[in-house]
């Protein structure tokens, strides 16, 4: 079984477009929250992973859009593109995010936003947070997003190891607890503005992470004809 797994789409259906051309077939689409927000194409994203059949769970973003007072923790601009969010989004689109819950099991694999210990909005990035992730954690893997960064954290008996895989970077997850990030399809935060995803084989216990560049400019643009905040479209050129 081949999964697609991505994270942070924030509404830039070009970006998934070109991360769901390249994974090219796959068994299954999981996606770890974050859907809407900061972009110009909520509906259209949502309508394409339903699409897809992509399952998945429910990012501080995606509250926020349904109505949540996650809105309140947001910066000015975050702020601003949420509520364009919340009037622009379909009924369809705002029953889809509401029906997403905040973690979900998969086999040996949990899928949260943030982290185990706190699905909406813990920064799951050093190992102390790992290891307290994994002590949350009923599974023995784990899929996170929330920090548009590609990270990997494993756990061979009391160890905690970090790295951060570069595309086309590969990990055996066989013998080992992992928490993978796939990073973020629509706005990256590595200084590298190529979407990026990952793809688990459920048989062999691969993992592999994926850059995808893609139509910056045409998203630059949607976001201006919708008057979203001019420096979150100007990030997409660097990837911050
Ligand atoms: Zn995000």
């Amino acid at each position: 079984m081949r999964i697609a797994v991505l994270s942070d789409v924030h509404s830039n259906l070009v970006a998934l477009d070109a991360v769901l051309d390249h994974a090219g077939r796959v068994d299954a689409v999981w996606h770890l929250g974050d859907i809407v927000g900061y972009g110009p194409d909520p509906d259209g994203v949502i309508d394409r992973l339903t699409e897809v059949g992509a399952i998945g769970v429910r990012g501080n973003h995606d509250a926020a859009a349904i109505g949540g007072d996650e809105i309140e923790h947001f910066n000015p601009e975050a702020r601003a593109a949420m509520e364009w969010t919340r009037e622009t989004i379909s009924d369809a689109s705002r029953r889809w995010l509401a029906a997403l819950p905040a973690r979900r099991a998969e086999g040996d694999t949990t899928l949260v936003h943030g982290s185990p210990r706190d699905p909406t909005w813990e920064y799951l990035t050093s190992a102390p947070i790992a290891r307290a992730s994994f002590a949350a954690m009923a599974t023995g893997n784990g899929l996170y997003g929330h920090t548009h960064l590609p990270m990997a954290f494993t756990m061979d008996g009391d160890r905690i190891a970090q790295s951060r895989p570069r595309d086309g970077e590969r990990l055996a997850l066989a013998t080992l607890r992992t928490l993978l990030n796939p990073g973020s399809v629509g706005q990256p935060r590595d200084g590298d503005p190529a979407a990026g995803y990952l793809i688990l084989d459920a048989e062999r216990l691969v993992a592999t992470w994926h850059r995808v560049p893609y139509d910056v400019a045409a998203v630059q643009l949607a976001m201006r004809d919708a008057g979203l905040p001019p420096r979150l479209a100007a990030r997409l050129s660097y990837g911050v």
